[in-house]
């Protein structure tokens, strides 16, 4: 949310992080919540102003105007990046508390719903504007953010030998426990694979999904 001010003379401006440069916070007579949901006028797809409190002529000063249409166009952007990126659609956005700008269109104070598949929490405008709004031509069917594993990227593996098996002479102790080779793939961004030997078999346990299939020889 961000607070709207009133001034004797009809305007409404906005107040903290986007506030107006062109009025003294002294001359306000009203404020309120700016409620973009609450006020936007369906007819003209623009935010009004609340009807029950300034004159007939009680409008937006022209910079604020400026400073919602930014804050407008910022979220268009966001939508359509987000959209042309991740498959999901239809939201059931969920309300957290969280006190933070909106990392969409930038409003302040106003990050409040958050989904798990998109990760993100932005303000109950930009929700609405992504459930509701245009969609892109060609709609990705897989989440294209996530990072893809290329065949050139190397695990790191950790042999184990447990019960019959032994290590083959030739072959070097590990200089690192398991959670260390672990730790270190995570680091480097590499797969992990655990290799544990037995006398007739070996277990496989792989981080990452797309190398389940990957052969152990
Ligand atoms: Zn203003
Ligand atoms: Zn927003």
């Amino acid at each position: 949310m961000v607070e709207m001010g009133l001034t004797p003379t009809d305007r409404w401006h906005l107040l903290g992080k986007h506030g107006c440069h062109y009025v003294e916070s002294a001359e306000f007579v009203e404020t309120r919540e700016f409620d973009e949901l609450a006020l936007i006028r369906p007819e003209l797809g623009i935010p009004g102003v609340p009807s029950d409190v300034g004159g007939p002529d009680a409008r937006w000063c022209r910079h604020c105007e400026d400073t919602i249409d930014d804050m407008r166009s910022r979220r268009y952007n966001a939508v359509g990046n987000m959209k042309s990126q991740v498959p999901y659609r239809d939201i059931s956005w969920q309300t957290v508390d969280c006190a933070g700008d909106c990392p969409w269109c930038g409003k302040a104070d106003s990050a409040t719903q958050y989904d798990d598949y998109l990760d993100e929490t932005v303000c109950p405008a930009c929700a609405w504007k992504y459930n509701n709004g245009p969609d892109v031509e060609d709609p990705p069917e897989t989440d294209l953010r996530q990072e893809k594993p290329t065949d050139e990227v190397d695990p790191v593996r950790y042999t184990y030998y447990t019960g019959n098996a032994d290590r083959p002479p030739d072959e070097p102790s590990p200089s690192e426990s398991h959670e260390q080779a672990r730790q270190r793939a995570a680091d480097e961004h590499r797969p992990y694979v655990e290799v544990k030997i037995k006398a007739k078999y070996a277990d496989v346990v792989c981080d990452h999904p797309s190398l389940a299939k990957m052969r152990t020889a």
